[in-house]
């Protein structure tokens, strides 16, 4: 199985606790780094300019009960494609922001990961 295919399994493995037990915790509080057309998708958000990149400020008016309503459409940020998993320079970084990470629901992607050779970092 590819990296990307493991990884996006990973993702949707925790789909159902984010929904009913974490209820979203991550499009609630705190920023999300997004650039002007994935800023467009989203609607009018305050923001924050870090210089370095423009992030806006939680919560995410698309979050409607729980849900992502730009959960399938391509301009949605990346961040949010990725979270809590991100990839650099071929090691794999665990957002321990993460309520499910924290609740060690990604044990069994860890383990795989470390099979294949694949440094994971905690962030
Ligand atoms: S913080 Fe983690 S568990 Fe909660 S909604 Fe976000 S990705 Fe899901
Ligand atoms: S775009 Fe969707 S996933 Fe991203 S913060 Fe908003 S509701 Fe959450």
């Amino acid at each position: 199985m590819s990296l990307s295919r493991l990884l996006n399994d990973a993702r949707k493995s925790i789909g159902e606790f984010c929904m009913t037990e974490c209820n979203a915790y991550c499009c609630r509080k705190g920023t999300i780094p997004a650039n002007p057309k994935e800023l467009k998708i989203i609607g009018p958000v305050e923001t924050i300019d870090y210089k370095t990149h423009i992030s806006f400020i939680l919560p995410c008016p698309q979050l409607i009960d729980n849900k992502c309503m730009v959960h399938r459409k391509n301009n949605r940020p990346q961040v949010c494609k990725d979270f809590p998993i991100a990839t650099h320079n071929g090691s794999v970084i665990i957002s321990t922001g993460c309520l499910a990470v924290r609740e060690n629901k990604l044990f069994p992607l860890i383990q795989k990961l470390k099979l294949k050779g694949i440094k994971v970092l905690m962030d």
